[in-house]
């Protein structure tokens, strides 16, 4: 007899990440890596975060605040809600693990769209849950075609506003109409970890309207991309406090790092880093959109730090060709990459490699 594993997890696949710079480096003996595949921020983090944790490291052997305090104080104050209604996770992909725990079981339906975050149909299947695929329209959330799937078996519906990896946006107007229509026992997930980066003004700019008018969304946000925080892995939720209350059975004690708690507090204070990341962010994607414009690579507005480009070469190995000339990209299926906007430097260099790899 062989040990046996659960039915629900038979079919999924380890995530894999990119090779590190240092791997690229060596296995191609090149000097010069750049990284343009996760959305991280090309700025790094804020100072005053880095500072914060260098104050931190003398309590390395004590266990962080597990009911996050501090950053929940913050959070509350900065937002203008109830301590309650707040809760620091271990980056976002923490949360949506904890959020499939505490409400998805066994044949419990979950939507969400075909391209988008992969974590929301691999916590689904975990959970034994079926997920329920909606086709993007245009590259952009079909919230007709989601609510036209809700069933008595709906649990959970995740929308990633902007969209990760298309970059497309729903309107506040349309999130709104949405939710009007969804019943109240269904859970909506709100996933805006690039919501700093939006440019457009019909953009729903201040999601806790959501929560306070809707008592079934939970609105999700992240400290990895605007605020450049990605290794120290802190994200937050706010929902009602009902919600957030029964998340808290959920999650692990200690689940956000002490560096990360202090860190995101310093970070939350910085608006200057984030108006520079914002810009720098602005800027770099003018400059890339006219690159694919001058080449002819069609690719959907993009309203985050990264863009969605059909490339019409077979994208993996368009990675593959990158790679070796010392730029890593996403390869995202079919004809696409999803490249990360860098420093100006470093977009130069992506459009230069790119022109080389596409002989255009
Ligand atoms: C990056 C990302 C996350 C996860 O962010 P972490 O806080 O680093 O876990 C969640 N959702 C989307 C859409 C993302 O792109």
């Amino acid at each position: 007899m062989s040990i046996s594993y659960r039915e629900e997890i038979k079919d999924l696949k380890p995530y894999k990440p990119g090779k590190p710079i240092e791997d690229v480096k060596r296995e191609y003996g090149l000097d010069r890596v750049i990284k343009l595949a996760s959305n991280e921020n090309p700025l790094g983090c804020s100072e005053k975060a880095v500072e914060a944790i260098k104050k931190s490291l003398d309590n390395l052997s004590l266990y962080p605040d597990g009911n996050t305090t501090i950053l929940k104080e913050a959070l509350a104050k900065k937002l203008g809600i109830g301590v309650d209604e707040v809760l620091p996770s271990s980056g976002a992909d923490e949360m949506i693990d904890l959020i499939s725990r505490t409400f998805v079981s066994k044949d419990d339906e979950v939507i969400m769209a075909d391209i988008t975050f992969p974590r929301y149909i691999a916590t689904t299947k975990i959970m034994g849950g079926t997920p329920v695929i909606v086709p993007l329209k245009d590259w952009t959330y079909d919230l007709d075609g989601m609510l036209e799937k809700i069933t008595d078996k709906t649990k959970v519906i995740w929308l990633c506003n902007p969209n990760n990896p298309t970059g497309t946006i729903v309107t506040k107007d349309e999130v709104l109409a949405f939710l009007d229509k969804v019943p109240e026992n269904v859970v909506v997930v709100y996933d805006e970890a690039y919501r700093e980066f939006v440019t457009r003004d019909d953009y729903p700019k201040n999601s806790i309207e959501f929560v306070k008018k809707y008592p079934n969304v939970i609105v999700m946000r992240t400290f990895s991309k605007i605020y450049g925080l990605a290794g120290i892995r802190v994200g937050y939720t706010i929902a009602n406090s009902e919600i957030i209350e029964n998340i808290n059975k959920v999650r692990g004690p200690f689940n956000v790092n002490s560096l990360g708690q202090v860190a995101a507090v310093a970070a939350l204070e910085d608006e200057d880093f984030l108006k520079k990341a914002y810009d720098v962010n602005l800027e770099g994607k003018n400059y890339i959109y006219e690159e694919f414009d001058k080449m002819g690579l069609k690719y959907p507005a993009s309203e985050t730090n990264h863009i969605f480009v059909d490339v019409k070469k077979d994208a993996n190995e368009v990675f593959v060709e990158m790679q070796k000339r010392g730029v890593i990209i996403r390869p995202m299926g079919g004809t696409f990459i999803r490249v990360s906007i860098g420093t100006m430097e470093e977009n130069k260099i992506f459009i230069e490699t790119l022109k080389e790899v596409l002989n255009i």
